[in-house]
């Protein structure tokens, strides 16, 4: 089954200016793209989200947000839900990205009620997973990446609103990038999980993204894995030259 290829941008807690987010979109806007060939998700701050999406979407990207609140509406103090993402027409967010897990305490049973807030909201979800490194040095990997999926598989009634992030978090920031072996290797097992907890169907069709320190120099050969279908990019999104990952994925 040919799966489309996805690459997302996480911009994190940058730019500091919304000027400078212009003036990147303005930057990508010399470097087009085939948009049958590869699908591109941005996700700035939630602040700059609503002004750049229109920009995005002239570039034939589209907006995400980098987390969703895990409450309905009501007294919940900076937060937002899934359906004001949809109806500022969000079409993404995404879920259980390390710094969420590690910095701010999420639990694999919140990223559960977020993933089950975004399926009733029709709203797409980049599911973040990937071991720490002393995870990985202790044999877990898969391990870990089948605990934190497992944990919101009963919540999934729509794969099509779903894509797989498999992000080892000792290579998120750092420059030390995941062999493309490891990562097909460890991406191979988490597409084998998703058969046997899912279905051969789903299995087949999910988008598995790879995440840590992709760069243009290093896509090349990840992309060229059977069971990477795309790239989570954080750094490297948040320079002209992230066109170049889009272009040697698309
Ligand atoms: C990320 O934040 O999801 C990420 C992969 O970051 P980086 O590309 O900077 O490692």
């Amino acid at each position: 089954m040919s799966r489309i290829p996805i690459v997302g941008g996480n911009w994190k807690c940058n730019p500091a200016k919304l000027a400078e987010a212009n003036a990147l979109l303005e930057a990508w806007k010399a470097k087009p793209f085939d948009k049958e060939k590869v699908e591109v998700v941005i996700a700035p701050t939630a602040l700059h989200l609503g002004s750049v999406k229109k920009t995005l979407e002239g570039l034939g990207m589209q907006a995400a947000a980098q987390n969703v609140g895990k409450n309905d509406m009501g007294a919940f103090t900076g937060e937002w839900t899934a359906t004001h993402l949809t109806d500022m027409e969000v079409a993404w967010t995404l879920i259980g990205h390390s710094e969420r897990r590690s910095k701010y305490g999420e639990t694999d049973d919140e990223t559960a009620v977020k993933v089950e807030k975004c399926q009733a909201a029709g709203l797409k979800v980049i599911f973040c997973i990937g071991e720490q490194l002393e995870e990985r040095e202790a044999g877990k990997t898969d391990e870990v990446n089948k605990r934190q999926l497992a944990a919101v598989l009963a919540k999934i009634t729509n794969w099509d609103l779903i894509v797989l992030a498999y992000e080892p978090v000792w290579a998120i920031g750092t420059g030390k990038v995941a062999t493309p072996d490891q990562a097909e290797e460890t991406q191979a097992a988490i597409r084998a999980y998703i058969k046997e907890a899912v279905s051969e169907e789903v299995a087949n069709k999910v988008r598995i993204q790879y995440g840590g320190s992709v760069t243009p120099e290093n896509c090349a050969e990840l992309i060229g894995k059977p069971n990477i279908d795309g790239f989570l990019v954080g750094g490297a999104s948040l320079k002209p030259s992230f066109m170049d990952i889009v272009t040697t994925v698309g």
